[in-house]
């Protein structure tokens, strides 16, 4: 199966309440995803006040600190992930859970870092593929997908 962010698969679940979806997880069969969200698997509800990493910490703007709740409900995720035996990932970028290459800087200025979110953080220790939304060539992302379920590139 192919972990992607629930949002990219078109799941409301961003802290605003909308989806981000991104066609090459839609074109996948349904049956092959397996599409998370910790933050809202955590119980940060939606819409939620928005979050960023700051010292590898999960923060609102206001300094409310949710990295304990996120951490556990990965773990509960990859366990799931782990039996589905995920073959590829597919997230959304600059999120704090999610985000391959980069996140916002823990400012809530908008600023870009270099960085990972927590959930693509600990997929690489598991050394399986990590794409991403920003990919600058999602068909490419879609085959490569599609190889790594076993189907034949189209
Ligand atoms: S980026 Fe990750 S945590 Fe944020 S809404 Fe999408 S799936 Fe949920």
């Amino acid at each position: 199966m192919i972990l992607v962010s629930a949002c990219l698969a078109g799941l409301p679940c961003r802290c605003n309440g909308t989806a981000s979806s991104f066609a090459p997880v839609l074109s996948l069969p349904r049956e092959a995803i397996y599409p998370c969200c910790p933050e809202t698997a955590a119980g940060f509800g939606v819409p939620r006040e928005p979050m960023e990493l700051t010292g590898g910490r999960l923060v609102t703007r206001d300094g409310a600190d949710f990295t304990e709740a996120l951490e556990e409900a990965i773990e509960h995720l990859l366990g799931a992930a782990d039996r589905r035996r995920v073959r590829a990932a597919v997230l959304k970028e600059r999120s704090p859970s999610c985000g391959v290459h980069c996140i916002y800087d823990g400012s809530f200025s908008g600023r870009l870092i270099p960085g990972s979110g927590k959930l693509a953080e600990r997929l690489r220790s598991w050394s399986v593929p990590l794409y991403c939304d920003e990919h600058l060539d999602p068909s490419a992302v879609y085959q490569d997908l599609l190889g790594h379920l076993g189907a034949s590139p189209l």
